[in-house]
């Protein structure tokens, strides 16, 4: 996980000024560490009966569609408002200032699935809280969240209440 840590690089004042943004493409590009990384991944929930992972745009795909593959899951997405193109279910939460909001399509997970939610960063949890949300809206079980690093002191596991959370780092 060091080496992992050590490619995940810090971009000061991104995308606004006083944010330091994680960037993990270092990590996704090196075949060895993106590979380490999935697995990780996969070994924590393979004996939890993931029948979906949901990944949350944007990079959150890009984690979810390889741990889905793995774990023999479907792959679910969740979007920005307007993107998807059938019917969904909308999730409107808090941010710092003022609010967003994020869809799913309304047959993508159901009654029955066992739902793994996975991004890339937690930081204040109001992300991943309004997915789960999505998740259990439509009478999906949530299993849990995985995340690649978690930014502790914004202390975002609060909000996913009692939750499991797989965090690979924490900063
Ligand atoms: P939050 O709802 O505050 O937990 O924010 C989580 C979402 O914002 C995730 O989808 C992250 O990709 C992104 N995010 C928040 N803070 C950062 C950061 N410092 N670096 C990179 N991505 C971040």
């Amino acid at each position: 996980m060091d080496e992992i840590r050590a490619r995940i690089r810090d971009v000061p004042d991104f995308p606004k000024k006083g944010i330091v943004f994680k960037d993990i493409t270092p990590v996704l590009a090196d075949a060895v560490l993106f590979r380490r990384v999935i697995d990780a991944f996969a070994a924590r929930w393979k004996g939890e009966r993931i029948t979906k992972v949901v990944g949350i745009e944007a990079r959150g795909f890009l984690f979810a569609a390889p741990v889905a593959y793995a774990l023999g899951a479907g792959l679910c997405v969740v979007r920005k408002p307007g993107k998807l193109p059938w019917r969904t279910l909308r999730e409107v939460y808090q941010l710092e200032y003022g609010e967003d909001a994020l869809e799913m399509h309304v047959d993508s997970v159901s009654a029955g699935d066992r739902a793994l939610v996975v991004d890339d960063v937690l930081a204040t949890g109001g992300t991943a809280a309004a997915v789960g949300s999505l998740v259990t809206r439509q009478g999906a079980h949530l299993a849990g969240y995985a995340f690649l690093l978690e930014l502790g002191f914004l202390n975002g596991t609060r909000k996913l209440g009692a939750q499991s959370v797989q965090s690979l780092l924490h900063y």
